[in-house]
């Protein structure tokens, strides 16, 4: 193979992952090149090339936007990746970038927790925000007139799902531009640009670096104006991730295939287990053949992720369970090698029964984590 990047042909997700992103080898170098922790760089006379200055660029960032768009759109050399310090400055770069006052907005009303924060922001600085479920593909319902359709499918943490390319064809027959939240599925699971969105959002603080050792985020679209906007909101805010956690990022994106085809299988054998029982009701899994949102998750998505909810009978039912895991920890956020679980609740602000738990399916066997669930189950029963 004369190119080090895998970006076209018909390569397995294992095969691109584990290549994603590498620099032609150079003899006597690694494969993968380690952190360049510049503040600037050496820049005599006029300003050439893309290194000057630290918070524009480092080429560190660089292999790990090369390596997050062969993920997100493998083989379109027109799309763009840029990296920020969190899933969250992605987000805000999308939207205080493409939004002016005047304009509307549609955002999901079940969607990541911050985003009732954004709106708050967007509304004062004079944005119009339209907010709808995102289930049954309710955001159409709000579209009209809008600058911005934002998506979140699946949802954090209900795990609806939305008809992305039904939702985007109906945006951009009248001029709307969609952005998608990316973040539970990962690029294994779903690809947004190639169902239609202008813009693929993710924070990578989850599944694609997998640890829970790193905040990271990223924004992927094939609009080059679009984009520019979005770097320039980086240069303005600053938002940027430091060297070492890119570095990290990049090589954890090494096993994303090999984590999400263990983790996404243990949360279906999970999720298969929980609805056997009686005390479990509302049982979500995009992955569960009589879930609701199987049939459109089924059509656009290739993965179904590694988060099961479902809803205990009592708050205190639902914090024995969590204190009677062993192998599962009380936490929150999501997408790492070992299980996690929370009461949603806890935090006010998501629309979710006492009882509701979110649980993040890990890299552990799964006989091991199955029979640790059914026994804090047992155990936690009054
Ligand atoms: C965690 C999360 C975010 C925010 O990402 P950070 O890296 O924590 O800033 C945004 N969207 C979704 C769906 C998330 O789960």
């Amino acid at each position: 193979m004369s190119d080090a990047t895998v970006d076209e042909g018909p390569v397995g997700d294992g095969t691109r992952a584990v290549r994603a992103g590498l620099p032609e080898p150079v003899k006597h170098e690694p494969t993968l090149p380690g952190p360049v922790f510049a503040a600037h760089f050496h820049l005599p006379g006029e300003v050439t090339g893309p290194y000057s200055y630290g918070r524009d660029d480092n080429p560190t960032w660089t292999l790990l936007e090369n390596a997050i768009g062969e993920l997100e759109a493998p083989g379109r050399p027109d799309v763009e990746t840029l990296v920020f310090a969190s899933g969250m400055a992605a987000i805000s770069a999308v939207l205080f970038s493409q939004l002016r006052a005047g304009d509307a907005v549609v955002l999901p009303s079940d969607g990541y927790q911050a985003l009732p924060l954004v709106r708050a922001q967007l509304e004062a600085y004079g944005v119009e925000v339209r907010t709808a479920p995102t289930g049954g593909d309710a955001q159409l319902e709000a579209l009209e007139g809008a600058r911005l359709l934002w998506i979140e499918s699946p949802s954090n943490p209900g795990l609806d799902v939305c008809d992305i390319r039904r939702l985007a064809v109906a945006a951009h027959a009248q001029g709307t531009l969609v952005a998608v939240d990316n973040t539970l599925a990962t690029p294994l699971g779903q690809r947004p640009l190639a169902l239609g969105a202008d813009f693929t959002v993710a924070s990578g603080t989850k599944q694609l670096t997998g640890h829970g050792d790193v905040l990271l985020g990223y924004v992927a679209g094939r609009d080059a104006e679009a984009m520019a906007a979005v770097r320039r909101w980086r240069k303005i805010v600053g938002a940027i991730p430091g060297p070492m956690e890119a570095w990290l990022a990049h090589r954890s994106i090494a096993t994303i295939q090999l984590r999400v085809d263990r983790q996404n299988a243990t949360a279906l054998t999970v999720a298969e287990a929980l609805r056997q029982r009686p005390e479990v009701t509302d049982l979500r899994y995009p992955g569960l053949p009589d879930d609701p949102a199987h049939k459109i998750a089924s059509r656009q998505m290739r993965r179904y992720g590694c988060v099961v909810s479902f809803t205990l009978p009592t708050r205190a039912r639902a914090e024995r369970f969590l204190a009677a895991l062993r192998l599962v920890e009380d936490a929150t956020s999501f997408g790492g090698v070992r299980s996690t679980a929370e009461r949603r609740g806890r935090w006010g602000g998501d629309a979710v029964p006492e009882g509701f738990v979110r649980m993040s399916v890990g890299a552990e066997d799964p006989e091991d984590l199955v029979a640790d669930i059914l026994r804090a189950l047992d155990e936690s029963a009054e």
